[in-house]
């Protein structure tokens, strides 16, 4: 009788453990900063006071309109991961986006996680987005973002073979899809930026286009991170920062490289 007590004991803990190996393998396959399974962008050169804002998950009108108002006025340049199947929804205003100048990141089709696709459907989910993209704007992106910052070798092995750099960020994400107000979400951005940081907010959700998805108008609802945007740009310029796309930042990144190594010899 003890000895199966003491079995069941053991059972239960090798079955929590292995819950904890899942959880932690999970955690950092989401990790925005891990380079285990390749190199990707996650902020740009240090002593250069610069910021990336990027937003993911648009287009959603009218927020993503009312985001480029504020960066138009406030004379900033952003870069906008956008999910596929809102840029085929919405492909003006993703052209307005690249006639403001701000830059354009490949966010999949329908924001799924990438680590759960075989090659070809990562290269399908790639493709189609690029194909909306270039409708919509006329040009292709080289750069990406993976849903939920989910990947592995694999995932970066395919963007990288299919010419993209992907792109994380170095702010810890200010939870912005729990709607909380715009004070609360710039407070937690501006705590942890630094020279060369790559800020991550949400201009959309998972890019549902919610005018035809039947869901309730709050979910798509992005305002506190129009407002954020404003804190977020007023607070940064009186510090010093200049904004930054993320193929400017990479080109810096670049320029940083070659001096650091030709200073190494
Ligand atoms: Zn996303």
């Amino acid at each position: 009788m003890k000895v199966k007590k003491w079995v069941a004991i053991r059972a239960v803990l090798a079955l929590a453990m292995l819950g904890l190996a899942g959880f932690e393998a999970y955690r950092i396959v989401e990790n925005p900063s891990n380079q285990l399974f390749g190199k990707t962008l996650v902020r740009g050169p240090r002593g250069e006071r610069v910021v990336a804002l990027t937003y993911d998950d648009g287009p959603n009108p009218p927020y993503t309109q009312q985001i480029l108002d504020v960066l138009r006025a406030e004379h900033v340049r952003a870069t906008f991961f956008v999910v596929g199947r809102a840029v085929q929804a919405y492909p003006r205003i993703v052209r307005r986006e690249v006639e403001d100048g701000d830059a354009i990141g490949n966010h999949t089709w329908n924001h799924g996680h990438l680590v759960l696709y075989d090659g070809s459907d990562l290269r399908r989910t790639m493709e189609r987005t690029d194909a909306a993209i270039f409708a919509a704007t006329g040009v292709h992106t080289r750069i990406m973002r993976p849903p939920y910052g989910s990947r592995d070798w694999l995932v970066l092995d395919e963007v990288r073979k299919l010419g993209y750099t992907p792109v994380m960020w170095s702010v810890p994400l200010a939870m912005d899809w729990e709607y909380p107000p715009a004070k609360v979400i710039a407070a937690r951005v501006l705590r942890y930026v630094v020279d060369g940081a790559i800020i991550d907010l949400h201009d959309g959700n998972q890019g549902i286009v919610c005018a035809r998805a039947h869901v309730a108008q709050r979910v798509c609802d992005r305002s506190a991170d129009v407002a954020a945007t404003r804190l977020i740009v007023d607070a940064l310029k009186r510090e010093g920062y200049r904004f930054v796309t993320i193929p400017q930042l990479l080109s810096m990144e670049a320029i940083a490289r070659r001096k650091s190594a030709r200073a190494g010899g």
